[in-house]
């Protein structure tokens, strides 16, 4: 099976230099060159390895790497940081992101292969979340149901998204925007609003065999929490 490189870099020049090179090595490479899309990326690729740039104009690699290692989903993924700094302190600061291993740039092709090789050698089985838990919800993310004790709740591919976000985690309220990028993606242009119908939705699905987790905060967002139940609007 030929593993997956994911190469998040705005450098175009570099990083037709790392795909032309990864590919010789007998790797499928996907490259992202904006920042904001790198998660919704890593998620739908599944890399075995992903080369982090630690400048890009959006948002810097150590804010996607935080993302990454917050996200049950693809948390495992070894991160290499590719970085024109080399100073200690950023070193430090990108390994507490959570990064596996650090590369300072200009490297060396043939020692960045190493590095690729070692790091998706010593990587962990990937441990793919197969269900996600909230007090009596149960999501079964292998197959795509929900349920609520015994009872199965048919949610739509949105309301599923929207619940899992929600879910991974608990008591964090979501503002619209952040649910339209993740649920949504960016390249789609839906109204905010849309927002509350799908919230609504979920809502109606999930109550009929339970108590009312989501909670909507006016003008912040929405969220699941167990210290709420009911609805404010
Ligand atoms: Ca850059």
């Amino acid at each position: 099976m030929k593993h997956t490189v994911m190469i998040i870099e705005d450098e175009e020049a570099l990083a037709l230099i790392l795909k032309y090179n990864l590919e010789k090595e007998g790797y499928n490479v996907v490259w992202e060159s904006r920042g904001n899309r790198a998660i919704a990326q890593i998620e739908a690729n599944h890399p075995s390895v992903i080369l982090l740039d630690w400048m890009l104009p959006e948002i810097s690699g150590v804010e996607i790497c935080k993302m990454i290692r917050n996200k049950p989903d693809i948390k495992n993924i070894p991160v290499i940081m590719l970085t024109a700094k080399g100073e200690e302190e950023d070193k430090v600061k990108g390994l507490s992101a959570g990064a596996d291993d650090y590369v300072t740039k200009p490297f060396s092709i043939p020692e960045l292969m190493a590095r690729v090789k070692t790091n998706i050698r010593r990587a962990p089985e990937p441990i793919v979340e197969k269900e996600l838990v909230f007090e009596d919800i149960i999501m079964d993310l292998v197959e795509k149901k929900v349920r609520r004790g015994d009872n199965y709740i048919h949610l739509g591919p949105t309301e599923f998204r929207l619940l899992k976000t929600l879910i991974e985690t608990p008591g964090k309220v979501f503002s619209r925007e952040y649910l339209l990028k993740n649920v949504w993606g960016d390249n789609i242009y839906v109204e905010s609003r849309t927002v509350d119908v799908h919230i609504r939705r979920l809502r109606k699905s999930l109550n009929e065999y339970g108590v009312d987790y989501i909670r909507t905060v006016r003008a912040a967002g929405e969220s699941i929490d167990s210290n709420f139940t009911g609805d404010d609007e």
